[in-house]
């Protein structure tokens, strides 16, 4: 058995579903499994209908509905005609009907709470994973819509909820093996879930990454296949640097380190379940049907180039805190780590000096009750609209001159940086400058690292394979601390 997952842009029309069904009959002697995104923009819609009708700006939200029902019912008219799209339409209007009233139900209360919006935006998935699997049936292939809140189950950690894998892989087995063990392929959203008393909750944005891999480890599937719009992992973001070049092979360590620091084609947890079960993970480009995208394996042959990838992450604050006068200095550093423990804040980079320490986190979860409380044992300032660059890549560690490199590069682009992080067993190095400088430095590091020149490389890799631990790396260096397990068990609940 196989998952195959396909991003919103993979399913953002009539033709590009047409495309899925093709794929996915390439795939029939896998048993495959689809889950799939909500059509492109589909939730970032229903975000702003649901901020939208929460301000009292009801009218406006129900006319973004019927703009969002328009879609669909053209898009299910052009995939299976007049006659079967009328037949499926009452099943599509149930979901449009049900979303009208609960954006009235917003603006009468003008409140929207993370288990709301976690309810609101289950409808992006739910109606394109029906229509796909209406689309499949047409094009002859045999298949069945699952209802992915009655397989996924998790904690009621709403808009980033964590699955609980023991209950989902029962319900897995329930639900989803049957139809494919009658030779149907099961169709399921992505990134929607459900708790053990069935309240629908997802597993953060981009999550329907996440969801196949969920799938895939609760199946002991052969393999995991995200379908997206590019041609698997890059060498850094291609929107940011046209010149990124495909990844062939990348280990899962390396992988989930550019998903946590930014790379957007992985959800950051994505690879956790997948590590655990040891299940290969590829990423393809669903416009491309002969697409070999990326291979993600526990191990991975070395590259030439010394890194594996760039990537960034913006949106990140930097907090500094400086104990006030008088404080003993290892009851203020307690006090620290007590407080960012209390509020379960998922600290990035960590900068200690004997009466300071910064730390980064991502702006939007960074706690105003965190602040307050350091406020009253320190000196803090807050800088936001940072982000956070970091290189990628197994075969840095013990190589002199390699972090020279990386920030002589960062200087000649004319770029400050603000902090660093790179430790002793380290696949990665780290460093935050500001958002505005990211696509001149990312640009730069590009460029250098990974030379037009030497994009033949990657067919020369040398035979010698490593073994890459995929537990936890801890760095430590000087006084530079970052917790890798930490951050991806963190992603983990992103
Ligand atoms: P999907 O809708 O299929 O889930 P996403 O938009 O979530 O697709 O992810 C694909 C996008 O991720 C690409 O269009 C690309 O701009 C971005 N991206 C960021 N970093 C990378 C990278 N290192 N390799 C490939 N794509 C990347
Ligand atoms: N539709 C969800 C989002 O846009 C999940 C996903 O596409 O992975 O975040
Ligand atoms: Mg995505």
């Amino acid at each position: 058995m196989i998952v195959m997952k396909f991003g919103g842009t993979s399913v953002e029309s009539a033709d590009a579903i047409e495309r899925v069904a093709r794929i996915v009959s390439t795939r029939l002697k896998s048993s495959p499994v689809v889950v799939v995104s909500a059509m492109a923009k589909v939730t970032d819609q229903l975000v702003t209908m649901g901020h939208k009708a929460a301000a009292g700006e009801c009218e406006s939200s129900i006319e973004s509905l019927r703009a969002l029902r328009e879609r669909h019912l053209r898009t299910a008219r052009e995939l299976l005609g007049p006659k079967r799209s009328a037949s499926l339409a009452p099943r599509l209007e149930v979901h449009f009907s049900e979303l009208e009233n609960f954006l009235r139900g917003l603006a009468a209360v003008r409140e929207l709470t993370p288990r709301g919006s976690d309810y609101l935006l289950s409808f992006g998935e739910l109606l394109s994973s029906i229509i796909v699997a209406d689309a499949f049936a047409v094009r002859g292939l045999k298949a069945a819509w699952v209802d992915s809140r009655q397989c996924l189950v998790t904690d009621s950690t709403h808009t980033r909820a964590v699955p609980q894998m023991d209950a989902t892989r029962e319900r897995c087995k329930k639900k989803i093996v049957p139809i494919a063990s009658k030779k149907a392929i099961p169709v399921l959203g992505g990134f929607i879930a459900a708790t053990e008393a069935g309240v629908p909750t997802t597993l953060g944005r981009g999550g329907s990454d996440y969801s196949a891999a969920i799938i895939g480890a609760a199946l002991d599937a052969d393999c995991i296949e995200i379908w997206t719009d590019v041609e698997g992992m890059m060498t850094t973001d291609p929107r940011l640097c046209p010149d990124a070049r495909t990844i062939k092979r990348i280990s899962f360590n390396e992988a989930a380190e550019l998903a946590y620091f930014g790379a957007k084609v992985l959800h950051p947890a994505t690879l956790l379940p997948a590590i655990h079960k040891n299940i290969p993970v590829y990423v393809l480009n669903s416009r491309n049907l002969k697409s070999t995208g990326t291979q993600i394996t526990a191990q991975a042959p070395p590259s030439r180039d010394t890194f594996r990838a760039i990537t960034a992450k913006n949106g990140i604050s930097i907090v500094n805190v400086v104990a006030s006068r008088g404080v003993m200095v290892h009851g203020f550093l307690r006090s620290v780590f007590e407080a960012l423990d209390r509020h379960s804040s998922p600290v990035d980079i960590v900068a200690i000096s004997e009466v300071s320490m910064s730390f980064t986190m991502e702006t939007k979860r960074l706690p105003k009750a965190l602040l307050s409380e350091l406020e009253e044992i320190a000196d803090l300032t807050c800088e936001n609209q940072q982000a956070i660059i970091c290189l990628v890549g197994e075969d840095i560690h013990g190589k002199p001159g390699i972090a020279a490199s990386v920030f002589n590069t960062i200087a000649e682009a004319g770029v400050n940086i603000r902090m660093i992080s790179q430790g002793a067993s380290e696949i990665n190095i780290s460093f935050v400058v500001q958002e505005s400088d990211v696509p001149k430095a990312v640009r730069h590091l590009h460029s250098h690292f990974f030379p037009a020149a030497s994009s033949g490389k990657q067919n020369g890799l040398a035979r010698r394979e490593r073994t890459n631990g995929v537990a936890a790396n801890t760095r430590v260096a000087n006084s530079v601390k970052r917790t890798s397990e930490k951050n991806v068990t963190a992603a983990g609940a992103n």
